[in-house]
């Protein structure tokens, strides 16, 4: 190990050369040979090559089963404790690595999303050589399983007797991996580009390697259009060892390095020189004992050891060499870490060798060398996958950006690109116009032009909207001092110390692609409780305007209209809970500003008949609020398909049913974006906590879990639909669209009512409500529940006497 006092910077990059690299025009050309021989030759020029340059006569190319399942008896226990350590490191660390889906609404109406999606074929190569390097197959192996890639290749050296190391054939076992291919080398990187017919073409190669294998990859990339994970080459390490350092760790780690071929290097940079010289005794004395003395010393001859002025100029030096591992063997490590500007991966302090890293600490130890630290990371669970961008724009997103896009595309001269906007700008204008002038058709001529005329309350008019901070500034800045929070952060586990989206533009984006409408179509409220008491204040003036509600229904629609001082107009369902047959006539001569019709009804559980629905729909001057709070239950479309057509109606829906969300207060109001913008106008600033935006978002992308919830409800509904009739005390039970069921029973339905209670089973009594004369409502529980509450209910039975026994009229 050659040492150097104080070298001038101009002489560095000379100090700095990699052995390698001068011999690097003949490695190409012998490579370039050997893909010639496998494109012609095939599997033959496989085994001829591994005779040639492995020296082993192989029966076949691919590992056998027979050999996968002698391999873990050959390895010892201890061995298979470390590596099943090791994996689970690699494994936390590389999952860690995962990124959510991200989602963007660039623009209203603009959605772009990018997805993480693996590579699909993937070739390892596992070098063999003078070790096997079954802890390259981990470092591979964990982050391709981790990514999901489809299919994993593994190519390796076979050893001179035709076997592969029981080692790497245990770890394959571990990660699942089952092809298994007898070579290496730059045949081995040629059959994973070119494909054999015992090895598989792939999409990307990775894995370290000797010149050769770093040359055939080049290539690859090159001509046979494989990607490659890096140009991988011979190892090396860099030591910034101060006065600090221990001398015999210090030497203990260039060895480590300089072992593994006489190509690598090392280098230790130090500014002191008792510790350089103390470092090369150590070397010296260490390398006696080495097994691997005579590689080890072939490396050293490449090797440097340079005292240099300070830690400045040793990190200047480290960065310029951009070294694959970089130890920093100082007390202040930390301090020089930050300073660290090219290196593959960084060893910090004392008790951090470089050993760790190859083998358990779980960062990976597929590491750029060669200078390459400069532009390329280590392998990571980013290099199994690609990340693909999606975008999808709405009608109303199309109508915003299109234009900008015609505009450029027609600057750059490409007309085509232009054409494909304005063409579907035309059908937008073309279909707006349509559904206008078949409202006019369809006998609403008479309607005004604005269908909120004279609906809005005044006042709500007249005001200016609160503007919060987050309205006057969106994002981030460095520094964020507008809105009065804590820029220290929170009390508490989480960080709330911002304000949410007051928009919720990302649930929006979300909800609407799932829903088919466009965002501006979404008013969040918390829960839709908030939305029912939104629109009540947003079209009744109180003390003058009412509303309409059909009971027996939900009790927050006369809750809210008292509150606001608004007067309540019944129009009473029919025995069987739909809409009477004067109703339409009676709301079109109504004043009210707005009608609540629940459908799924609760606390009937039945949906309203669609036709008389549509007829108010088309009669009614005020607003139409279809509260479709148990929709999901039911077998019917959405009224969210006829917001084109109705621009006076509002849906509403809510997370805390079908989605399970009850806790997390989020309901929702669709309409024309014109009404949602009253709402928007009137909402309290930052009504949707960061907390339930948050998990709105996780629930969103776990919407495909909600078939398999709502089909084991309706079947615990079914279930007791079946059993509660056969009860004696049971005189009728309504059919439902819903997740629960209104019972009727001919014994006092208040006494069984406190019976389930006494049993610790509460259910909704609902006998004071209109047209619900003896009525229990029992909400669909788990299957446990469901039995629970039918035992109790048989039991209760049996022991209500005959004066409990009430007529069955049905009060209205
Ligand atoms: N509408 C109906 C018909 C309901 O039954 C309920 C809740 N029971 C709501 C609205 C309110 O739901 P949220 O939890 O979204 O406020």
């Amino acid at each position: 190990m050659q040492l150097y006092s104080y070298p001038d910077p101009n002489t560095w990059p000379a100090l700095q050369q990699r052995p390698a690299a001068a011999e690097a025009p003949q490695v190409a050309a012998r490579v370039r040979a050997i893909f010639d021989q496998v494109r012609t030759g095939g599997d033959a020029a496989l085994l001829a090559l591994a005779a040639e340059l492995d020296k082993a006569a192989l029966a076949s190319l691919l590992v056998s089963a027979t050999e996968f399942a002698a391999a873990a008896a050959q390895v010892p226990a201890n061995l298979q404790a470390a590596i099943r350590q090791a994996k689970a490191n690699i494994e936390k660390f590389h999952a860690a690595q995962r990124e959510p889906e991200l989602r963007v609404e660039t623009m209203p109406g603009v959605a772009c999303s990018r997805r993480a999606v693996p590579v699909q074929r993937v070739g390892l190569y596992v070098p063999g050589g003078s070790a096997p390097l079954f802890s390259t197959l981990l470092m591979l192996g964990v982050p391709a399983r981790l990514a999901g890639c489809p299919q994993v290749v593994v190519c390796t050296p076979p050893q001179a007797d035709g076997s592969v190391s029981p080692v790497i054939l245990f770890v394959a076992q571990l990660l699942g991996i089952t092809e298994v291919v007898k070579a290496g080398g730059a045949q081995a990187v040629a059959a994973l580009a070119m494909g054999t017919a015992s090895v598989p073409p792939v999409d990307k190669i990775f894995g370290p390697g000797n010149r050769y294998v770093t040359a055939a990859k080049q290539l690859a990339a090159a001509e046979h259009g494989v990607a490659i994970d890096m140009p991988a080459g011979p190892s090396e390490v860099l030591v910034i060892a101060d006065a600090t350092a221990n001398p015999a760790f210090v030497a203990a780690d260039l060895l480590s390095q300089a072992e593994h071929g006489p190509d690598s290097q090392v280098l230790v940079l130090s500014d002191s020189m008792a510790v350089l010289e103390q470092v090369q005794a150590e070397v010296t004395r260490q390398l006696a004992t080495l097994p691997r003395r005579e590689v080890a010393a072939q490396a050293l001859a490449n090797s440097r050891a340079i005292l240099l002025p300070d830690a400045a100029s040793m990190m200047e030096f480290s960065n310029q060499y951009a070294p694959e591992h970089l130890i920093l063997a100082t007390d202040n490590a930390e301090a020089l870490a930050v300073q660290v500007t090219n290196a593959g991966s960084v060893f910090l302090g004392h008790l951090t060798p470089e050993a760790v890293g190859d083998y358990a600490s779980g960062t990976n130890h597929t590491l750029p060398t060669s200078g390459y630290a400069r532009q390329y990371s280590g392998v990571s669970l980013d290099s199994f996958v690609k990340k693909i961008t999606f975008q999808r724009l709405s009608a109303m997103g199309l109508q915003a950006l299109g234009p900008a896009v015609e505009t450029m595309a027609e600057a750059e001269g490409l007309a085509a690109h232009a054409r494909a906007v304005t063409l579907r700008l035309a059908t937008l204008a073309n279909a707006s116009a349509i559904t206008e002038s078949s409202v006019t058709a369809n006998g609403s001529a008479s309607l005004p032009a604005n269908p909120y005329a004279g609906l809005i309350r005044p006042s709500v008019e007249r005001m200016q909207p609160y503007s919060s901070a987050r309205d006057e500034f969106e994002g981030m800045a460095p520094v964020m001092l507008d809105a009065n929070e804590n820029s220290l952060g929170s009390v508490g586990p989480d960080d709330f110390s911002r304000y949410p989206d007051p928009h919720q533009r990302a649930i929006k984006v979300d909800l609407g692609q799932l829903k088919a409408v466009a965002p501006n179509q979404i008013f969040l409220g918390n829960g839709s409780d908030e939305a029912i008491d939104l629109l009540v204040r947003l079209t009744c003036t109180p003390g003058q305007d009412g509303i309409v509600i059909c009971p027996p229904t939900y009790g927050m629609y006369e809750v809210a209209a008292n509150l606001n001082e608004v007067r309540v107009e019944r129009l009473p369902l029919t025995p069987d809970f739909q809409l009477s047959a004067d109703a339409a006539e009676k709301l079109a001569q109504s004043t009210a500003k707005l009608v609540f019709l629940c459908s799924p009804n609760n606390p009937t559980g039945n949906l309203l008949a669609q036709e008389a629905v549509e007829t108010i729909l088309r009669t009614f001057k005020g607003l139409v609020v279809v509260d479709e709070a148990y929709a999901d239950f039911a077998d019917a479309p959405s009224w969210t398909t006829s917001l084109a057509e109705f621009p006076r109606l509002v849906v509403l829906q809510t997370f805390s049913k079908a989605w399970g969300l009850a806790g997390l207060r989020l309901g929702v109001a669709y309409a024309a974006p014109a009404l949602i913008a009253y709402l928007n106008k009137i909402k309290p600033p930052y009504n949707i906590s960061a907390a339930t935006q948050q998990h709105a978002l996780a629930a969103l992308v776990a919407a495909p879990r909600l078939p398999k919830m709502r089909a084991a409800l309706l079947a615990g509904r079914i279930w007791l639909a079946e059993r509660l009739p056969q009860l004696p005390v049971v005189e009728r039970v309504f059919p439902s669209d819903a997740n629960f069921l209104l019972v009727r029973f001919n014994v006092d339905a208040t006494a069984v009512y406190d019976q389930l209670r006494a049993r610790g089973i509460v259910v909704r009594n609902r006998t004071t409500q209109p047209g619900c004369a003896g009525c229990l409502r029992l909400t669909v529980g788990t299957p446990a529940e469901n039995a629970q509450l039918l035992d109790a209910l048989t039991e209760i039975g049996g022991t209500v006497g005959v004066g409990q026994i009430i007529s069955s009229v049905v009060v209205n």
